[in-house]
């Protein structure tokens, strides 16, 4: 009698340690049944409502996908539908996914105020790639008050352009690895680095408060000198990533490409993904921005090497060259775009002539992409058909 009751006792625990808790496939069930389904296994859900083909208050995914294992308290995101919108919508917002993108140009931003400086409206050198915090922080509430949002370069370059319906996309960049990009001045009781409010991450921290829907980020490019503040350098990579921002390759020496022999090319481009590779593996974005924009053109004997090479025993790639000046470049689903060669502004100010912010900002009035707030579909007015390029195999839509 004693040996059943063991062996009762046995399954019973058995039994009991193999109760796993597995997702189900909630993509035919309505809000209030997930609803129930998640209170029953104690997750955390939260839905995202997204625009698509699907009718209305379909789930389109699940965050934790179906057989896979969960813990209670876990978070379960839920995409649910809001139906395709109509030809009438698209036309009302003019929403148009072939326009142009600004991906905009900066360098140096340095705690002045924009009147302490001898150039016009904030500009701190005669070429404005150095400007004042004030300057910067009015050249971000313009992106945001014209309808722009930020993205990440790396989602530009792979077609991911998620901002919401009548809305445009813009892009930052900062070159040179200065200091004042992200200037360190201590660190806390806890280690962490104490950042200057009028650097550039300080300026879009704060404006990241009063706008967290303008999801500000930007892609730094970096040298050999990273940050140039040697003790704190790692600290920073590491800050940077954690908080949404991304990491680039400037070269070791800030080469100029145009008189570089093949084999300093990969040094110089294979240099830096080695140091980021050792400080940040994996978290760093395979893109160079080129050096004074050099070589300019992509015939040159270098370009194949900054796009792949080795370096020490090991082979790179590159997904994307950034040049430098002048104006905005394609849509990621033109025919006409180029990730290897893409084209900036230079964001300065120069009373709206010879390609500064207001200038390319004005052109793009007429020519912007305007979302349809739906990251799986392209969405173009029906005259421009013939000239997408879909490579990521998104869902077209012409009106
Ligand atoms: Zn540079």
């Amino acid at each position: 009698m004693k040996k059943y009751l063991l062996l009762l006792l046995i399954i019973l625990l058995v039994g009991c340690g193999s109760k796993v808790n597995k997702m189900k496939d909630l993509s035919l069930l309505n809000k209030a049944e997930i609803d129930a389904y998640a209170k029953e296994n104690n997750l955390k859900v939260t839905y995202k409502d997204v625009y698509s083909n699907e009718a209305k208050g379909k789930v389109i995914s699940q965050s934790i996908k179906e057989g896979e294992k969960f813990d209670k308290d876990d978070e379960l995101v839920i995409e649910l539908s809001l139906g395709r919108l109509d030809d009438n919508t698209y036309t009302n917002y003019k929403v148009n996914e072939l326009g142009r993108v600004p991906v905009m140009m900066y360098h140096g931003i340095h705690n002045k105020k924009s009147s302490e400086t001898s150039y016009i409206g904030g500009n701190v050198d005669k070429d404005g790639y150095q400007r004042t915090a004030e300057a910067f922080e009015a050249d971000l509430n313009f992106y945001y008050n014209n309808n722009y949002r930020f993205i990440r370069l790396e989602d530009y370059i792979n077609g991911k352009i998620d901002v919401p319906l009548g809305y445009s996309p813009v892009i930052l960049t900062f070159d040179d690895g200065l200091e004042n990009n992200i200037k360190v001045t201590g660190l806390d009781k806890d280690g962490n680095i104490i950042i200057d409010p009028k650097s550039a991450v300080g300026v879009m921290e704060s404006f990241k408060k009063k706008h967290p829907d303008a999801n500000i980020t930007a892609t730094f490019f970096v040298t050999g000198d990273i940050f140039n503040q040697k003790e704190y350098n790692d600290k920073i990579l590491k800050w940077l990533i954690d908080n949404g921002y991304d990491i680039g390759n400037h070269t070791w020496t800030h080469v100029n490409f145009k008189n570089a022999s093949i084999s300093d090319a990969q040094e110089e481009v294979g240099s830096v993904y080695e140091l980021l590779e050792k400080k940040i593996p994996g978290k760093y974005v395979n893109i160079v921005a080129l050096p004074y924009g050099s070589p300019g053109v992509k015939t040159h004997q270098t370009y194949p090497y900054i796009l792949t090479g080795t370096y020490n025993g090991k082979t790179y790639h590159t997904d994307a060259c950034l040049r430098v000046g002048w104006e905005s470049d394609y849509s990621p689903f033109s025919k006409y775009f180029d990730k290897e060669f893409i084209k900036r502004i230079r964001a300065y100010d120069n009373n709206g002539k010879d390609f500064d912010i207001e200038y390319n900002f004005n052109i793009l009035k007429e020519d912007r992409f305007i979302s349809d707030g739906n990251v799986n579909t392209i969405v173009i007015p029906a005259k421009y058909k013939d000239y997408i390029s879909n490579p990521y195999n998104l869902e077209l839509i012409t009106y």
